[in-house]
């Protein structure tokens, strides 16, 4: 199937990503969210990384103006109808996915495939309550989207081989390269990135090591380009909660209890980067521990 015009629902850290890769691309882009000024920061954010790719020599300031172009924003997501493709990325809490996907069905094609970013939620039971399982996928992007190379391709119990195949020709137009896996919770990659990050939390929650030491630990020791506690920074402690409550729920196995100081930090709201502040502090020069 051609897919020309792709509707992106959130303009968080994960939207504005795709929204960037996809218009770079050439797609259409149609991007989504309750937030206006989601919406705004995300377009500033989009303008800003790729005149980096600009500066860096890997597009040009012609290819630039013509992505920029071909983003349009919307707090409505009727406005999503004429799209091919709708990539979800918003929240990640499956009420939340569920609300939208029932809100899209009456303003779509038959055509249209959904997809969901989610990082751990069940590609099957999100299906089930759409009235198109055959044409609905998992489409999980990697952070930051436009320079991680990896998207994981997860298929629901029902989803069909027309569809498979299209996004992994999507895939391919957008230069990166696809890996599949069965729906089963967290899929592949963060089956076995979370369970290590949450351990990291438990290493610091007993007092085994500082932010600093465990950090340090896993970039020199097992050389790791960022330590864990820096990676859950960056990812959203939100997120990385969520995960870890859909690998605990979902398995049934209590080696995956989220961490208690995890709780209690997103409790705080102490997100991580996006909210200035998660197991570093960053209101300042350079981050700073907070234990
Ligand atoms: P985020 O908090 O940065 O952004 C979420 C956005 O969704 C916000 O702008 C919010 O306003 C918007 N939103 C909330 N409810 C909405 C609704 N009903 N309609 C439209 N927009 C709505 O989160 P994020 O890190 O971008 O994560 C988004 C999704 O991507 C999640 O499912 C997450 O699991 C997944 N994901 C995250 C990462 C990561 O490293 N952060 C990596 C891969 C996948």
């Amino acid at each position: 199937m051609d897919i020309k015009t792709v509707g992106v629902v959130g303009a968080g850290q994960m939207g504005n990503g795709i929204a960037h890769i996809f218009a770079l691309a050439g797609y259409d882009v149609l991007l989504n969210d309750i937030s206006e000024e989601a919406l705004t920061k995300a377009v500033a954010l989009i303008d800003r990384n790729i005149e980096r790719q600009v500066s860096r020599g890997k597009t040009t300031a012609e290819d630039k103006a013509a992505a920029m172009a071909r983003i349009r924003t919307t707090t409505r997501l009727a406005d999503l109808g004429p799209s091919d493709l709708i990539i979800e990325a918003a929240t990640e809490r499956e009420t939340v996915k569920q609300a939208i996907f029932e809100d899209l069905l009456p303003h779509i094609g038959p055509h249209t495939i959904l997809t969901s970013n989610t990082s751990s939620i069940s590609i099957t039971r999100l299906a089930s309550r759409t009235d198109r399982p055959e044409r609905f996928m998992g489409f999980h992007f990697m952070n930051p989207v436009p320079v991680m190379q990896l998207v994981e391709l997860i298929r629901g119990i029902a989803t069909d081989e027309p569809t498979y195949k299209t996004l992994l020709g999507v895939v391919e137009k957008l230069g990166k390269t696809a890996a599949s896996a069965e729906d089963f919770p967290a899929f592949i990659v963060n089956r076995i990135l979370m369970p290590m990050i949450n351990e990291a939390v438990y290493t610091l929650y007993e007092g085994v090591g500082s932010v600093k030491s465990i950090d340090e630990s896993l970039k020199l020791g097992a050389n790791h380009p960022m330590g864990p506690l820096e990676l859950a920074d960056f990812i959203g402690l939100d997120t990385c909660l969520a995960i870890m409550n859909v690998l605990h729920d979902g398995l049934a196995d209590t080696k995956y209890r989220p961490c208690p100081l995890l709780t209690k930090y997103v409790e705080a709201g102490w997100l991580g980067r996006k909210t200035n502040r998660g197991f570093y502090d960053y209101r300042g020069d350079v981050p700073v521990p907070t234990r």
